[in-house]
């Protein structure tokens, strides 16, 4: 492990909501400025509830969508953001004249996200776009030394040396929201780097944990999560567990942990979201029933804690909270996972961009779920690997597992 921890890590004195320290001219009582990208998703829509709910100490000083026009324009209706930004520029000619609300501003394009994301009004910037098309404004993001609260795992699955260099080199912080990730985040508040022996991410298991055979499963069955409501995309990668494979990788990078230290368990009550052991023997963990308002807030709120939204455990109800190792041949996704974590490189981009062409492929009826797995092990093994690669590299590889599991499908 680094002798310095990286940004999570840093034990931050308790400071008082309000402007960073660096920050403009205006007084500590106003409210923190948010840039929510991705507002019309899952993520982005809790945020939003979040936000609405801490009694004016955030502000959403810009909402951002890709195609999802109409859901954009109806939040900055009630939202108020000084900035809507539409990344598709076919559907934002689809905006008419008269549809902004009084004070909000129209930006079109990735390019203007990258830009507004800048801001020296933008004190926090959740990063809440899914898939590979999230990297490139939390990059500008991290660039502008903006503290950002993760959600969009793909940017340190598919680039986790480069953000983390970034982010160091920026001053730039970077907050998980991914509940396993937020969990640990708390976690590790309770010693230090050289003192942590293991950390075990907890994983539902997904809708087929206990279903006979994996052949035949229907995108509908599929799309049903037993205890998280979530994108269609992460909810696949949950079913298929790829989604804690991207999550083993994601703590590799935000952590600074190497891949041995990292585990995986199936808790399939989603109320313990991760756990960290120590070398006496402490497992330390986080509760909270699955609610993603929880993790969205600490991001924001970090290092303060504040009365929010989120839903509580009631105790009096009871609680039973059962445990078991990942199936491995069930669930070959959690093997490459640790594969990707362990070699680093260029082997998460490879496998976050099969991933997510083998979902599309799923979500259009192209492909069989078994597939999924199969076909990212394919490309994984397939590709040029390459140990520090750039962004371009990234690119690159990204571009040609694509097109990899592309001709897969159609063969
Ligand atoms: P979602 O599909 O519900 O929403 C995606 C958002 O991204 C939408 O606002 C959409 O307009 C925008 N978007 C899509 N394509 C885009 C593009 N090309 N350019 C710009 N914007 C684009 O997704 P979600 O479930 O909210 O997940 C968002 C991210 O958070 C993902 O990376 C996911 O892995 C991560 N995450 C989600 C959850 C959850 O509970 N939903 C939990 C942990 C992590
Ligand atoms: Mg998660």
């Amino acid at each position: 492990m680094a002798s310095t921890p990286p940004p999570p890590f840093s034990p931050s004195a308790p400071a008082p909501l309000g402007r960073p320290d660096d920050a403009s001219s205006r007084g500590p009582s106003q409210a923190l400025g948010v840039a929510v990208l991705g507002s019309t998703g899952s993520i982005g829509k809790s945020t939003l509830e979040v936000i609405a709910a801490s009694g004016g100490l955030f502000h959403p000083h810009l909402l951002a969508a890709h195609t999802s026009v109409g859901p954009l324009l109806e939040q900055a209706r009630i939202h108020r953001p000084a900035w809507v930004v539409v990344t598709d520029p076919a559907a934002a000619a689809t905006i008419g004249a008269t549809a902004l609300p009084a004070g909000a501003r129209l930006a079109v394009g990735p390019e203007a996200l990258d830009d507004l994301v800048r801001a020296p009004e933008v004190d926090r910037v959740v990063s809440a776009i899914v898939g590979a098309a999230g990297l490139r404004s939390t990059l500008a993001a991290l660039d502008a030394g903006k503290t950002v609260a993760l959600a969009n795992k793909e940017t340190l699955v598919m680039a986790g040396a480069l953000v983390m260099r970034l982010a160091a080199e920026r001053g730039a912080v970077l907050l998980p929201v991914d509940s396993e990730h937020s969990a640990i985040h708390q976690a590790l508040r309770s010693g230090t780097a050289d003192e942590v022996v293991r950390v075990i991410l907890t994983a539902s298991g997904g809708p087929f944990r206990t279903r006979e055979s994996l052949e035949g499963v229907t995108l509908e069955e599929a799309l049903r999560h037993p205890t998280w409501s979530m994108g269609p995309k992460i909810t696949i990668d949950s079913a298929t567990m790829m989604n804690k494979a991207l999550e083993l990788i994601e703590a590799r990078w935000l952590f600074d942990l190497p891949a041995e230290k990292l585990a995986v368990v199936v808790h399939p009550q989603s109320v313990v979201h991760s756990m960290v052991e120590f070398v006496d023997g402490s497992v330390i963990a986080q509760l909270s029933p699955p609610d993603m308002k929880l993790p969205i807030q600490y991001a924001l709120s970090h290092p303060r804690r504040l009365d929010g939204p989120a839903r509580r455990l009631d105790f009096r109800l009871g609680l039973r909270l059962d445990f078991e190792p990942p199936d491995p041949v069930r669930f070959p996704a959690v093997r490459l996972g640790h594969e990707a974590a362990a070699r680093g490189g260029t082997a998460g981009a490879v496998l976050n961009a099969a991933n997510e062409e083998a979902v599309g492929a799923f979500l259009a009826g192209k492909m069989r779920f078994t597939g999924i797995a199969d076909v990212c092990a394919r490309v994984l093994d397939g590709h040029a690997y390459q140990a520090d690669p750039s962004l371009d590299d990234i690119r690159r590889l990204d571009a040609w597992a694509r097109q990899e599991v592309v001709t897969w499908v159609s063969s």
